[in-house]
């Protein structure tokens, strides 16, 4: 049996970073930038107000208070969008809106508030009395402020969130380069499997796992290429596994344990190199890796739990290290148990738990079902805590390590 690092480790060796492709920029969330991004415009382009109210000279109103307004002569409206050839001379002043760029000569913005305009009844005003004396600058906001022209915006290697969306869209840009992402061909596999959304005959069980996985996919950012399921034959398992051979990973499920019918490793084997390993863990002890045709193939157990777990620590790594990512674990927190859970041989345990915060301190309980094939624990469950190889049981009031499988997430 080989430790979970070294499945990971030979996993992830043989797993390249994918090309970067133009894409448009609503399709680029949660991928990877794959060029430094340099500012072609300042942003914002032009000083403009802040705040709505009257823009002045600074100095016209340094003696502007309450009981002496400073009054001043309305010589025009400035509104967002507007392209304005006014001027502010001595003791002038325009009329503005958040957002419209300053007039010429004009060096900070009144707010309404700082004004008597409420108190006049002539339509529209042709004076305003200043309430406030403000400093120049004030209420304005900078051409160049929020990105200067020219300089390194966002570097390669940023994975864009929406807030990057935004400040790449404020420079004007409709596409970036990204790495692209990988399309994952999910094959399931068993005699016994039936599509949901099809009768249940007797003996059958549905396909639940082809979904979860299909949704783990989703999740990391993978495009999904479905080959629903084959039948336990070697003909109907290599027909189907050519249709994965355009795809930048295989993701097989079930068939990879020691029964009679489980014949993925063998053909897979036929087909290209395969390692077989028994990984020390539990759940997912069974997992096969190689490469068929240049396509990396994962070959995940058919346990459903079994099957989500080990897409976790294999597949979902591998496929963000495909997207160019670099952190490619969950997070992981210190937590004190509040039940205990055990391991019987040796193996890494994931156990589903609960994990929860009170006080600044996180703490488990396990869900109530562990075996492997009981995929409701895994809906219980917002994360796995690990039980060392070398230990035997972690109690009630021990502190141990979980992977937060949902962490601020939905
Ligand atoms: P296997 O590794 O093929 O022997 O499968 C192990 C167990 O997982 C068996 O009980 C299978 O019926 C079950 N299983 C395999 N594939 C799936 C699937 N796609 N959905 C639900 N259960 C599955
Ligand atoms: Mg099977």
């Amino acid at each position: 049996m080989i430790s979970v690092e070294e499945a990971l480790a030979k996993i992830l060796g043989s797993i390249k970073v994918l090309d970067a492709a133009e894409t448009p920029l609503l399709q680029c969330l949660g991928q990877v930038l794959a060029e430094d991004i340099y500012a072609a415009i300042d942003v914002p382009p032009k000083d403009n107000a802040s705040m709505d109210g009257y823009t002045v000279k600074a100095k016209d109103i340094s003696g502007a208070n309450a009981s002496s307004p400073v009054y001043l002569d309305i010589i025009g409206e400035a509104k967002a969008g507007d392209v304005s050839n006014l001027e502010i001379k001595t003791h002038k002043t325009v009329r503005i809106m958040t957002g419209a760029p300053l007039p010429k000569g004009a060096d900070a913005v009144v707010p309404f508030e700082d004004t008597d305009e409420t108190q006049r009844t002539e339509r529209p005003a042709k004076q305003i009395g200043i309430m406030k004396a403000i400093k120049k600058g004030q209420y304005v906001r900078f051409s160049g402020d929020d990105v200067a022209k020219g300089q390194l915006t966002l570097a390669k290697g940023t994975v864009l969130r929406p807030a990057e969306i935004g400040v790449l869209a404020s420079l004007g840009m409709e596409k970036a380069k990204v790495i692209r992402r990988p399309v994952v061909a999910i094959l399931s596999t068993g005699d016994e499997l039936v599509e949901p959304g099809k009768p249940l005959a007797e003996g059958r069980i549905y396909s639940s796992n082809s979904y979860s996985i299909a949704a783990q996919v989703l999740r990391c950012g993978g495009i999904l290429r479905l080959l629903g399921i084959a039948k336990d034959t070697v003909s109907d398992l290599e027909a189907k596994i050519k249709e994965a051979l355009t795809a930048d990973l295989l993701l097989t499920i079930g068939g990879v344990s020691m029964g009679d019918y489980d014949l993925v490793k063998d053909v897979l084997a036929a087909h290209g190199e395969i390692s077989f390993w028994k990984v020390r863990m539990k759940p997912g002890k069974p997992l096969a890796f190689g490469m068929i045709k240049g396509v990396p193939h994962l070959g995940l157990p058919g346990n459903p739990v079994g099957a989500m777990i080990t897409f976790e620590v294999f597949a979902r790594p591998a496929i963000l290290k495909m997207m160019g990512k670099t952190r490619l674990a969950k997070p992981t927190v210190e937590v004190i148990m509040e039940d205990s859970a055990r391991n019987t041989d040796g193996r890494r345990v994931f156990a589903r738990a609960v994990v929860r915060k009170e006080n600044g301190r996180y703490y488990a309980r396990t869900t109530s079902l562990q075996s492997p094939h009981t995929q409701i624990s895994m809906s219980q469950a917002n994360a796995l805590v690990i039980v060392p190889e070398d230990i035997d049981a972690v109690k009630a009031g021990d502190t141990v390590k979980a992977i937060m499988l949902d962490w601020n997430e939905e």
